[in-house]
């Protein structure tokens, strides 16, 4: 619901505005103070001026929708009133001119930066929302970004986007350094001066032959280069550079035309191309270089040495910031975590702004230029973030466990990948019998505490639960079971359509573990073990890691679509 009436005024002074803030819409603390940014959320922005030895007091700080909102839900405000706050936003904007805006939230990004709104409706419901045209959309995406905004009366406003602060009291905490120690204090600099000013980079895109074997024969002088390759099955371009302000990407195919080279040249280039990954005097930087590796490997090239992977590197220095972000596997991103990915490397690196929407699938209809130019920014951002990689590892006393861990392996480690590595089957078969030793002795525990027999077993849906028995592969039985005996069960976030529900998810019954006893530590425990040995995970997990048994053949998971 909205009430219009509770109205949050904008905080801050009005004239000679170095940096300006917007935020959603104005919590109850900020209803109760008159003040926008005065809650939680408040405190996390308040706390990171500070970082930046800039006070709120000289901050403008206001909000897209200037009412409180009680559900968040921007998107349900009627659009002549939606149309009314822009105005009175972009008005604020113009009237107080700040060198830069700091735009907080996914939200306020898209509703800020769209070029129209209009009226939808719920297929299913009817409800009237709010849908936005041609804006950023994707805070993840566009946070750290320094770009222009131009606001109606033709103005251009230089803007940085960042997450919102109660996106961290929510559950995205490993967010918060992004935003403490690069965005806002991003936001901070540039709101010094108005204009943009961003290192400025070359893209030489649809290069000659001439120019291309140049550049090649340059790239061997060099102590380091950068590479990175493009594509599927295929590889469709080769980029290459030494410097944060140029790289060539070298196209293998176009539209339209398989070849953008005779066949005598593109020997030519390949077999420059095969000196220089070969030549151990030029030390390769790449992310993920396992990619170019392997690409190459395939080709008959065998790079060396590898000098600085950006992914790498970026998960040794944020071991606990999860896996990398796979926009080429059905996989779901994990929103709680960065990640290691070259669009958040890019973002927290260099001033680059946000450009992997721009070329990374291939679309035809968009271009080969700009797909070529996609390629040469790849390498070069790569190039810039590993040389201040290897300054934060070497300032953090981190280079020698990088060099060791990391980059001395690498080569060994990728090979048994590709080719798998060996297994002890009788020494397999000898671990699966403890175990199931070992999972007796848990049972035998659970069922002289409990009194009563316990199983794990996958049910069919619908089927009744045995008298008697608990099923610890049930989360409903666990949950009943453990409520029962007076154990607290968390509970699912109640939202708009749905109460909250209480569950117990393995990573619940972990907690619960932890939190209160032996009971449940060895009903964890037993279900661990239990999963460890059904047959399915067995062979799954072996799968995953490319071994060679001998007796039982595994398929070879190709790592070749994994992609840089
Ligand atoms: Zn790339």
């Amino acid at each position: 619901m909205i009430f219009t009436d509770l109205r949050v005024p904008a905080s801050g002074p009005r004239t000679s505005v170095r940096l300006a803030a917007i935020g959603m819409s104005p919590a109850r603390t900020e209803i109760a103070d008159k003040v926008p940014f005065t809650g939680p959320s408040g405190r996390i922005f308040n706390d990171a001026l500070m970082a930046t030895k800039v006070s709120r007091s000289q901050v403008f700080v206001t909000n897209v929708v200037g009412f409180f909102v009680d559900d968040n839900d921007l998107y349900s405000i009627p659009e002549e009133i939606m149309a009314s706050e822009r105005l009175r936003m972009f008005r604020e904007l113009d009237e107080v001119n700040p060198n830069c805006l700091l735009i907080m939230g996914a939200d306020t990004l898209d509703l800020l930066t769209a070029r129209s709104i209009t009226t939808r409706y719920n297929k299913k419901t009817g409800q009237p929302y709010l849908a936005t045209e041609g804006s950023k959309e994707g805070i993840i995406k566009w946070r750290g970004s320094i770009f222009e905004l131009i606001l109606p009366n033709g103005r251009k406003q230089k803007c940085v986007a960042a997450m919102h602060p109660a996106s961290f009291i929510r559950g995205q905490w490993k967010w918060l350094p992004l935003y403490k120690y690069i965005d806002v204090p991003r936001a901070v600099t540039q709101s010094s001066f108005p204009e943009m000013k961003l290192t400025s980079r070359e893209a030489i895109t649809g290069p000659s032959f001439g120019m291309t074997m140049d550049f090649l024969e340059e790239a061997g002088n060099q102590e380091w280069v950068s590479i990175d390759y493009e594509g599927m099955s295929n590889i469709t371009c080769l980029g290459i550079g030494w410097t944060p302000g140029t790289a060539i990407c070298i196209p293998l195919s176009r539209v339209g035309n398989p070849s953008y080279w005779s066949l005598e040249q593109e020997l030519l280039i390949w077999k420059s191309w095969c000196a220089l990954l070969q030549n151990s005097k030029v030390k390769k930087i790449a992310q993920n270089a396992s990619y170019e590796w392997i690409k190459s490997w395939l080709h008959g090239i065998y790079p060396t040495p590898l000098g600085a992977d950006t992914m790498h590197m970026h998960h040794c220095l944020y071991p606990d910031w999860g896996g990398i972000t796979d926009e080429w596997t059905k996989r779901k991103r994990d929103i709680d975590n960065p990640g290691h990915g070259l669009a958040l490397i890019t973002s927290q690196y260099t001033d680059q702004p946000f450009y992997k929407d721009e070329g990374r699938h291939w679309r035809p209809e968009a271009g080969e230029i700009a797909f070529w130019r996609y390629n040469a920014l790849d390498v070069m951002v790569t190039y810039e973030s590993a040389f201040k990689m290897m300054d934060e590892l070497r300032m953090l006393g981190l280079w020698e466990v990088y060099e060791q861990g990391y980059l001395q392996g690498f080569e060994t480690l990728l090979r048994m990948e590709w080719y798998g590595t060996g297994i002890d089957i009788a020494l397999r078969a000898s671990a699966r019998i403890e175990l199931l030793e070992e999972m007796e002795t848990y049972r035998q525990q659970l069922e002289d505490d409990w009194h009563i027999k316990v199983i794990t077993k996958v049910e069919k849906k619908g089927q009744k639960p045995q008298v008697g028995v608990l099923n610890l592969a049930s989360p409903a039985q666990l949950k009943t079971f453990f409520a029962n005996k007076g154990y607290k069960i968390p509970t699912t976030r109640a939202t708009k359509d749905k109460p909250a529900r209480p569950k117990l998810d393995k990573d619940d019954l972990n907690a619960l573990a932890i939190k209160h006893n032996e009971e449940c530590y060895e009903c964890v425990r037993f279900r661990i073990l239990s999963m460890t040995l059904s047959i399915r995970n067995l062979t799954r997990a072996i799968e995953s890691i490319h071994t060679i048994d001998r007796e039982v053949p595994t398929e070879r998971a190709s790592p070749l679509e994994r992609a840089s």
